[in-house]
């Protein structure tokens, strides 16, 4: 759209800070923000009662309902996209967990069609796939352990030429990667590299980081528990500047006060849901079921979540975390770490992707993928 948009309350940036205008404005032009402002504008579209942020941006989501991203056919992604824009996601990563080799080219094949699809449907926007494997370590999860091995930069670079562009990021655990061949290689062609499901000490963790890695995938999950003698991937993810955690905010995956310290600790933590598709009943080749509010093996471990974004907004904001700084983890952190400068913010601009949210119970109110409104139900403004 062209115009102006004007809510009770707007989040913009500012400098290297988030302000919020209460009342604000924002102005688009196709689907660009073209400016911003705090208080009253005349000729605007009054949203009214709700706080303007922008999209969110999942880094780590492996199906929805009952679409899995790793054999998802075209309709099936058109509905998860729907249903993820429901919740005021906007663009994201669908994520490849732990399958044999063979399988991963056909996967991306199937993400760059589906991307290419959601960008003329007004879907959000897939940034590329998170292959959550096969390089894993000592702390898999849920993740077969037969399928897993050590990272080996052939078919990697086999794998990245097959569909340039489509890979942005991989999960891989240090003791994969000895000597961070794979890491180096990764992030020379612009892949981001996520530690993670390792049993890696904070001394393996910080090489890693110095060989590349930026990311550390669902921190206090799938690694050695933090130990004051050995803090492990957990302590490097939250010590070291270079490193972003990601977390899981479902208070099921990590407990609140372990929530507000990492989030007291760094200001650049992501949340991702890594939502798993549990009405189809499997994560890839894992079958999964809802127990206790996760998606879980039968023996119980943990394999995902069935969080979505805005409940994990609403979740750090109900243990005290503030919720312009929940926001920013839910947009504009991890859209600057894929380097996607228009892409998470409201500013100047900005992509026009935009979640408005009731001021009361911060549940979604309305979206706008590249300046389109996307229709709702009935509340949506
Ligand atoms: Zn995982």
């Amino acid at each position: 759209m062209t115009g102006v948009l004007a809510a009770a309350a707007v989040m913009v940036p500012e400098g290297d800070t988030i302000a919020v205008h209460e009342p604000g404005w924002i102005a688009l032009d196709g689907g660009v923000v073209v400016d911003a402002g705090a208080g009253a504008r005349t000729g605007a579209l009054d949203l009214q009662d709700v706080f303007l942020a922008p999209g969110f941006v999942d880094l780590q989501v492996n199906g929805v309902d009952d679409v899995d991203f790793a054999s998802a056919d075209a309709d099936g992604w058109r509905r998860a996209g729907r249903l993820l824009l429901g919740h005021g996601v906007t663009s994201y990563c669908p994520t490849i967990v732990t399958a044999p080799l063979g399988t991963y080219g056909p996967a991306l094949r199937r993400v760059a069609t589906a991307r290419a699809d959601a960008g003329e449907r007004s879907l959000p926007a897939i940034i590329g796939a998170h292959l959550e494997g096969p390089f894993l370590g000592g702390a898999p999860g849920a993740h077969p352990r037969e399928l897993l091995r050590d990272a080996q930069p052939e078919w990697i670079t086999a794998l990245l030429d097959g569909e340039p562009g489509i890979v942005r990021i991989v999960t891989v655990a240090p003791e994969a990667d000895r000597a961070h061949a794979a890491t180096r290689l990764l992030a020379s062609r612009g892949v981001l590299v996520s530690l993670g499901h390792s049993t890696a000490t904070y001394d393996e963790a910080m090489s890693a980081s110095e060989a590349g890695a930026r990311l550390v995938t669902h921190v206090f999950n799938g690694m050695s528990p933090f130990h004051h003698r050995e803090p492990g991937l957990a302590g490097a993810a939250l010590d070291l500047d270079r490193l972003t955690p990601t977390l899981i905010a479902d208070l099921v995956h990590v407990h609140p006060a372990a929530l507000r310290l990492a989030i007291a600790r760094k200001r650049n933590i992501a949340l991702i849901t890594d939502a798993v598709a549990v009405k189809a009943g499997a994560v890839g080749g894992i079958a999964v079921r809802e127990v206790d509010g996760a998606a879980r093996l039968p023996d119980g471990t943990l394999a995902g979540s069935v969080l979505t974004m805005d409940a994990a907004v609403r979740n750090l904001v109900g243990i005290g975390v503030r919720l312009s700084r929940a926001l920013e983890m839910a947009s504009t952190i991890p859209a600057r770490l894929l380097s996607l400068g228009d892409f998470g913010h409201c500013g100047v601009g900005g992509r026009a992707d935009l979640v408005a949210l009731d001021r009361s119970t911060l549940t979604v109110r309305g979206a706008w993928i590249d300046g389109v409104q996307a229709r709702g139900p009935e509340v949506w403004v």
